[in-house]
């Protein structure tokens, strides 16, 4: 077991009621973690976190998750001071801690958050706050992508290019999604932004990768101006082991205005479907599409619980 104290028994109902995490070693109420504002994630949004979720209360893919997030830390020169293996058991236990506060047919979202710590009076940040946390999935909230399908927006502001700040890193600072995000919603506030890489190629939204059905074939932008999402990696697995080809490459929006079907991947949608882009319909191929649909339920078998279904049962 990880050298995990518990720092404060819940012992009022409220407390007991209350989600617990991981805080720098100590298991502790949700409302006890406190970082200090003068720590460098506050200030300059240095920091990284990672975020899986759990499919019927397991956790899917925490190594992938754990691998990706080391990837992050490695490229902001960031030592969390705990191995991968130590996280994922800390992870394992903390989701553990906070099971009995789900209902049956909800689910989490389980992260690992890190930042570089409070700079003291040399200015020099301290040592890095690590957090481990749950938060129930928002299922009532996006339930209605899964009836009508997501209205895709490509906003001006573009997705800061590898050059810039590899989008491969999944770090703190999502500034450069928001401010698309909110241009697009002022637009159309239930619509969501995929931003346009510097080429003018499809690139990623704030927290999903997308995905294009041509003549029977997935089409989705490299993994080098997006972040690889896992749940992006795991339609390309099923997708491969259903015999249906994937190419990793620059789309433009012409591709998108003329595809079959579009649909986006994330840790918490799986696969949702587009019903537009910028206007332009995929309702012909009825929504979800053929393709979009196979790989829902093969994506759905392959976690054993059925998400669409998760979703409207909050309609
Ligand atoms: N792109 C960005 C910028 C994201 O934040 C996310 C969410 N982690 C994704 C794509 C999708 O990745 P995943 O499937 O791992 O959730």
């Amino acid at each position: 077991m990880p050298d995990t104290k518990t720092a404060s028994v819940p012992t009022s109902p409220q407390r007991a009621n209350q989600r617990v995490a991981w805080f720098n070693g100590q298991i502790m109420p949700e409302s006890e973690v406190k970082i200090s504002f003068r720590d460098r994630g506050v200030k300059y949004g240095d920091g990284a976190f990672d975020t899986t979720r759990t499919f019927s209360h397991r956790i899917f893919r925490l190594k992938e998750h754990l691998d990706r997030f080391y990837k992050t830390l490695r490229y902001l020169r960031l030592d969390p001071g705990v191995s991968s293996a130590e996280l994922s058991r800390i992870t394992e236990d903390v989701l553990a801690r906070n099971l009995h506060l789900l209902d049956k047919d909800d689910d989490y979202w389980v992260s690992q958050r890190i930042t570089r710590g409070a700079e003291g009076v040399d200015y020099l940040p301290s040592t890095p706050n690590v957090i481990v946390e749950c938060l129930p999935l928002p299922l009532k909230e996006r339930a209605v992508l899964y009836r009508d399908g997501i209205k895709v927006i490509t906003p001006a502001v573009r997705r800061a290019p590898p050059e810039v700040m590899s989008p491969r890193a999944k770090t703190h600072n999502y500034l450069n999604m928001i401010v698309a995000n909110n241009e697009v919603m002022s637009q159309d506030p239930l619509a969501w932004a995929v931003l346009l890489d510097m080429q003018g190629n499809l690139a990623e939204g704030m927290g999903s990768n997308i995905f294009l059905v041509r003549d029977g074939q997935l089409l989705t932008p490299r993994v080098r101006n997006v972040l690889p999402g896992i749940s992006r990696q795991t339609v390309i697995e099923l997708a491969e082991s259903h015999g249906i080809s994937v190419h990793e490459t620059d789309i433009d929006l012409y591709d998108a205005y003329t595809a079959d079907e579009c649909f986006l991947t994330s840790t918490s949608l799986c696969i949702c479907p587009v019903q537009s882009i910028n206007g332009s319909s995929f309702a012909a191929s009825g929504l979800p599409g053929p393709v979009t649909k196979h790989l829902t339920n093969a994506y759905i078998k392959l976690v054993d619980c059925d998400f669409v279904g998760q979703y409207l049962r909050r309609l």
